[in-house]
């Protein structure tokens, strides 16, 4: 699955599209569908299904024994950035990793939100 960090916590691409401004859709806890462009809840009236071939550059993260996500990060200390979650997947499969330790965060899907403190250090 793939998603985005906001507050230190994983929201889930909801497979949604916000109708007012065609933005992706995330799933917050205990708020529902999110648009942080609209900065608002929505309603299924409000959404349409995200375009089949949404593809977003994703990273890597896991939560590590504080709880928090970190990302996998290369040689340098910077976190790698995957051209899309299939790629990913395939790089953590040919490691023998388990993929469901393993988040895959969408980079850039949010870079026009005021939201996006999480992202933004990517
Ligand atoms: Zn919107």
């Amino acid at each position: 699955m793939s998603g985005i960090i906001i507050e230190k916590k994983f929201c889930e691409n909801s497979d949604l599209v916000c109708k007012c401004c065609n933005s992706p859709v995330w799933e917050i806890e205990s708020r529902g569908n999110f648009c942080f462009v609209c900065n608002r809840i929505l309603d299924d009236s409000d959404t349409e299904t995200q375009n089949q071939f949404y593809f977003p550059r994703v990273g890597i993260a896991y939560l590590n024994h504080n709880n928090e996500y970190e990302y996998l990060k290369d040689k340098t200390g910077k976190t790698i950035i995957f051209e899309n979650q299939v790629l990913a997947e395939s790089s953590l499969i040919t490691h023998k990793m388990n993929l469901e330790n393993f988040y895959f965060i969408e980079v850039n899907s949010l870079s026009n939100c005021k939201d996006n403190k999480d992202g933004r250090q990517l």
